[in-house]
Parts: structure tokens; C-alpha cells; sequence
């Protein structure tokens, strides 16, 4: 079923790019989503509407055809492969840069995806969710980055509904950076994998980054079973994020979602 998976769009915008620039658009990529950039907000005239416009490298942002996040919706069911993540490794530190807060890895991490070999870099969080299910928005979407060895990006997002405290969230948030660009050491085994629910049936598609540059051949997989979070965790994350960090739903349009 690898043929229906690796969908058109990513086959096209891999072969548009050369490995090279796709690993020095990926590197970039992880500075963005790490920070390093901070002329895009999720708030007035650098608000997600004005990304294409805050600069030549954001055009991706106004101009793709395979955007994140979007409402997963209408799929085809096909027999995906199972996903088995081996994140073995610790984190290594817990960042706020304004636009998220972001647990680096330690080196170590990795998923199997089409064969290929993805080493979780970091993982980060949004609120409310990005993506959405049948139309539904959760409070808390966490996403996780890995990269290849030639820079290609994957991210498996996790969901989360309200319900009990999630006592790995606990963990974190302890941490969690109150001013900018603040870097608290975060030294958890397992935390990762403590993260994901049992079971990892998931939704895959072709998507972007959801923060400029808004890179694009992105393989997406939205895992199906949500975990819970308490109103006060959710709450105490707005409290230091002081805004949502969402960017809208994106079109599908000529995109297929398979499960
Ligand atoms: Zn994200």
C-alpha cells in the first residue's frame, strides 16, 4: 500500500527539491520551529494570514498546495503499516520561544517510516489543537519532529481531550520556561514514549510545516486515540504561552488522507 501513502504531493515537491536544498530547507525548518526567527506571530500584522508576506522564504506559506494543519476528514482506508516508535533516549531541556514550548531530545529516538530510519528531534506543543478531527478541535495537540538522514520531516501528532491530569504533561510543565527564550534542563527517560497512547492506529497525509517557512513535503501522521489532559494543565500552558498558537485550517484540496 506504499504507492497509495507516499501520496502525489510529496513525490512532486521531492522531486522539485534537491536532496541537498531539502536538507538545508529542513535544517532551517528546525531553526524556525526552534526559534531562532521571530518575525511571525500567531497575533495582528505578523498573524498567520501575513506569513507569505513577512518574507521571500515564508512563500510556501501563501502559495502551497499541501498546507498544515488541516481538518482530517474524508479518508481512504487502506492497510497502513504499523507504527512502532523506539523513543528510548531522555529528553535533554524544555524551551519556551514564544511561539511554543519545545522538549529537546537527547539523540536516540527514532521511528521506522517506509523503511526509513526518523530520529525524534524534539517534541512541542499547541493550543488548541492545529489539526483537526472530523471537524473537532482539541485543546492540546502535541507534535512530534524527526528528521532523516537526508533532512526529510516527519511528525507524528498526538491529541489531547480533556479528562484526567496526564501525569507525563505533570512532568513537564513542572519545568516549563514562564519568560522567553528562558531553557530549563529537563533530564526524563521515556518521556516520549510515556506520551503516546497504547494503541497507534494513525491518519497519514502529505503536509507542511505549520509554522513559517511552511516547508512543504512533510509526511504527517496523526495518531486516532487522543490521551487526556486536565482543564488546569491546558490552562496553565495559555497562561505562560499568553496567546494561541494555532495556525488555521488549511484546504485539503486535492490531498488524500488515508487511515
Ligand atoms: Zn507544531
Amino acid at each position: 500500500m506504499k504507492i497509495i501513502t507516499s501520496s502525489i504531493s510529496t513525490a512532486l515537491v521531492v522531486a522539485l527539491l534537491s536532496t541537498a536544498s531539502m536538507a538545508e530547507e529542513a535544517t532551517h525548518a528546525t531553526a524556525i520551529e526552534a526559534g531562532h526567527e521571530k518575525h511571525w506571530s500567531y497575533e495582528g500584522d505578523t498573524a498567520p494570514a501575513k506569513w507569505a508576506e513577512l518574507s521571500e522564504k515564508n512563500k510556501m506559506c501563501g502559495l502551497g498546495k499541501t498546507q498544515s494543519p488541516i481538518n482530517v476528514t474524508t479518508t481512504l482506508d487502506v492497510d497502513l503499516e504499523a507504527i512502532k516508535p523506539a523513543y528510548t533516549s531522555a529528553s535533554k531541556d524544555v524551551v519556551n520561544n514564544g511561539h511554543t514550548i519545545q522538549v529537546n531530545m537527547d539523540k536516540g529516538s527514532t521511528i521506522d517510516i517506509d523503511g526509513v530510519s526518523f530520529s525524534l528531534k524534539q517534541f512541542h506543543f499547541h493550543s488548541p489543537s492545529e489539526n483537526h478531527i472530523d471537524g473537532k478541535s482539541f485543546p492540546l495537540e502535541a507534535h512530534f519532529v524527526h528528521l532523516d538522514a537526508d533532512g526529510n520531516i516527519a511528525v507524528v501528532a498526538l491529541m489531547f481531550e480533556e479528562g484526567k491530569a496526564n501525569e507525563s504533561i505533570a512532568k513537564i510543565w513542572k519545568k516549563m520556561p514562564k519568560e522567553l527564550h528562558q531553557d530549563n534542563e529537563l533530564k526524563l527517560a521515556n518521556i516520549a514514549a510515556e506520551l503516546l497512547p497504547k494503541n497507534r492506529d494513525y491518519y497519514r497525509f502529505a503536509g507542511s510545516l505549520t509554522t513559517p517557512p511552511c516547508t512543504e513535503g512533510v509526511k504527517w501522521l496523526v495518531l486516532k486515540t487522543p490521551v487526556t489532559i486536565s482543564k488546569e494543565q491546558v490552562a496553565q500552558f495559555s497562561a505562560v504561552m499568553h496567546h494561541p498558537n494555532n495556525r488555521p485550517i488549511q484546504p485539503t484540496d486535492a490531498r488524500v488522507i488515508v487511515k
